[in-house]
């Protein structure tokens, strides 16, 4: 891509411009060049993206579930057959190293798969004889035009927790991807059509908050899927209820793992190094505080960690052999650095700082190196707000109760996790704990597409969380029928139920 190379919105299987063009810069987070310019949409794109989703609906929602299904089927093949170009594409736009890309792939993929699955989960359920000779039915019909809004971080595998079920349920998809890290959601359009599906199916209309408040306010959008950061996400509730719409919105996060006396403390601090600095902490299921419970095991531990986030590679994405690759933006990472600054004003031990990491040859890029707190309260602003980076904070604890007590008045609760070797206090923090989704001796409880994923508290707004059967029941409408074909002649009006014959 040049510095001129533009990305548009694709609307009813084309790409299309605005008619008054308004534009953002891409940048390489590995160098900090520019790489593109992406439009902006305004309302009247977003008014046409909705208008072929609308009329693309009743045809689409009329194709039966088992010839949806197989869209789907060739759509999971070219997937797999252009892993290797999509993960280039992510890692070069996002910055991530190439293999975490295909992993973000895979897990989109698996959604995909459990979604070839919807003739199976649409199955309605029936009742016969629920009064003489009447039989009852229930299933479930498509919204309409459902749309998606979805985070940087992870620019493959969250519009695909959304709309491979959306689709199979019969509605028509319009997605506004991160306007950080576009171009998957073009891609992702593109094999869409090549897989067979009908244009103005699936559109996509990139980007910021013009075009995601034309898509609360729009009268023909009945849902929305939303991933993002918690004030986006409280804002995108309460705006698209507001509206009458369905809302699914994902917050933020700020995840526990708590690492009992009994743990094996060299996998735990394995662990924590995969699951604190991965992607470079930009993950919402990213572990960003350990609670290691009593002085010595916190002792022990907070020995290993230093020893392995020394070790960590930073480098570019594209080099396979980095853990680590550059923030999204020069100012997402000048935030991070903020944060270390407070965190060392506020009174917490840095052991290790990466405020200062420049990488020879990439000076320009985003890097920043992989920091470690201990000593840190929750009182400081590094534990209660979401840092986003990779920056882990130790929180020690006393006992099991205190470590619990942490995590449960924290406002987040989007994952935790638990190390021990004892199976009845890992039951007892699984059953208390107050996050939707926990890891036990799993750092990154992050469900299988077959489950649902989502987070408790300040995580989540809405009822459903993603994918799996709750996925099937957020896209669709529950419909019962109550029918009798009477044989004999009317014997006149009826004024008892039909239940008490
Ligand atoms: P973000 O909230 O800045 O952006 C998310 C989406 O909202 C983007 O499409 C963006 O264009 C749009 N947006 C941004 N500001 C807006 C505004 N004022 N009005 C309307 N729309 C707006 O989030 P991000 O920085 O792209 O992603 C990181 C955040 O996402 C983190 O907080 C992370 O925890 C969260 N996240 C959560 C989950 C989860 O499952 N809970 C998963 C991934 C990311």
């Amino acid at each position: 891509m040049t510095e001129t190379a533009e990305i548009t919105h694709f609307i009813n299987g084309k790409f299309r411009k605005d008619s008054a063009p308004r534009h953002a810069a891409l940048f390489d987070p590995a160098t900090g060049i520019q790489s593109g310019v992406l439009a902006l949409a305004d309302v009247a794109t977003v008014d046409d993206a909705v208008a072929s989703a609308k009329a693309a609906f009743p045809e689409w929602a009329a194709t039966p579930p088992h010839v949806r299904a197989r869209v789907l089927f060739r759509f999971r093949d070219l997937i797999e057959q252009n892993m290797d170009r999509l993960a280039a594409i992510i890692s070069r736009e996002h910055g991530k190293i190439v293999t975490d890309a295909k992993g973000e792939i895979q897990r989109g993929l698996e959604v995909v798969e459990f979604a070839c699955g919807i003739p199976e989960l649409l199955k309605g359920d029936f009742s016969a004889q629920v009064g003489r000779g009447i039989e009852a039915h229930s299933f479930r019909q498509p919204l309409g035009v459902v749309a998606g809004i979805t985070p940087f971080n992870f620019p493959a595998m969250v519009p695909m927790w959304m709309f491979p079920v959306a689709l199979g349920c019969g509605n028509c998809f319009v997605l506004k991807p991160s306007e950080r890290d576009p171009t998957l959601g073009v891609e992702l359009a593109l094999l869409l059509q090549q897989a067979g599906l009908p244009d103005g199916v699936f559109n996509v209309v990139h980007g910021d908050a013009v075009a995601v408040n034309a898509l609360l306010d729009h009268p023909d959008i009945a849902a929305i899927s939303f991933v993002g950061s918690t004030p986006v996400a409280d804002h995108v509730f309460r705006r698209g209820t507001g509206n009458g719409k369905r809302v699914q919105a994902l917050g933020g996060a700020k995840n526990h793992m708590v690492v009992m006396p009994d743990a094996d403390l060299d996998q735990a601090a394995d662990a924590l190094i995969g699951a604190a600095y991965g992607s470079a902490g930009e993950r919402c299921m990213a572990i960003s505080v350990a609670v290691p419970v009593g002085a010595e095991t916190a002792d022990r531990l907070v020995a290993k960690l230093i020893e392995r986030v020394r070790a960590l590679r930073i480098g570019p994405g594209s080099d396979p052999a980095n853990d680590m690759g550059p923030l999204i933006t020069a100012q997402h990472r000048d935030k991070v650095r903020g944060y270390i600054d407070a965190g060392v004003a506020e009174g917490a031990t840095l052991l290790l700082d990466g405020r200062d990491f420049s990488l020879p040859g990439h000076e320009n890029g985003y890097f920043i190196g992989a920091s470690l707190f201990d000593h840190v309260t929750p009182q400081m602003r590094i534990y209660q707000e979401e840092i986003f980076g990779p920056v882990l904070s130790v929180v020690r604890a006393a006992n099991f109760e205190e470590a619990l007590a942490l995590v449960d008045a924290h406002p987040f609760g989007n994952g935790t996790a638990i190390f021990t070797r004892d199976g009845r206090t890992a039951q007892d923090y699984l059953h208390r704990v107050q996050a939707g989704m926990v890891g036990i001796n799993v750092p990154i409880p992050v469900p299988m597409a077959f489950h649902a994923f989502g987070g408790w508290k300040q995580s989540l707004f809405g009822d459903h969380h993603m994918h799996g059967p709750e996925g099937v029941r957020f896209y669709t409408r529950l419909k019962t029928s109550t029918s009798r074909w009477p044989v004999e002649p009317s014997a006149g009006a009826d004024f008892l139920m039909p239940t008490q014959k």
